[in-house]
């Protein structure tokens, strides 16, 4: 469990900083900008840059609640069925809440959370 919590923690530190070097680009993109270049272009920029925060803002919180319930005993059970989901599963994709029984049958029902499909880059597997 010590070791999905370490994976965990390194995940939000590096999500927390692209999270800071992107509001800081978008903020240089903005100065610079002025008032030759296309608006709506910047305006698009501005969109998807939200889109991602928003995206990288709900994995953050998705990590925290893990966090939390690492420190609650209440991590790595399905939420499903209540079964405790394979450490194996957990080390790949430490944001799981489903047991891969309930997560193959929601996938066959097409109900997945975005977060579950997220190809998870396991931190675990580098060797730096
Ligand atoms: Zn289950």
């Amino acid at each position: 469990m010590e070791e999905i919590r370490k994976i965990l923690l390194e995940e939000k530190e590096k999500i927390g900083q692209e999270f800071k070097s992107r509001q800081i680009n978008q903020f240089n993109v903005e100065r610079d900008v002025g008032d030759e270049v296309d608006n709506s272009v910047v305006e698009q920029e501005r969109e998807l840059n939200l889109l991602l925060q928003d995206r990288e803002k709900q994995h953050l919180e998705a990590i925290e609640e893990a966090l939390q319930r690492i420190e609650t005993g209440e991590y790595g059970f399905c939420d499903e069925c209540g079964d405790q989901i394979d450490q194996k599963r957990l080390m790949v994709m430490p944001l799981a809440q489903l047991c891969i029984t309930c997560q193959q049958n929601e996938e066959r029902l097409g109900n997945i959370s975005s977060f579950s499909r997220l190809p998870q880059q396991s931190s675990a597997m580098r060797d730096d």
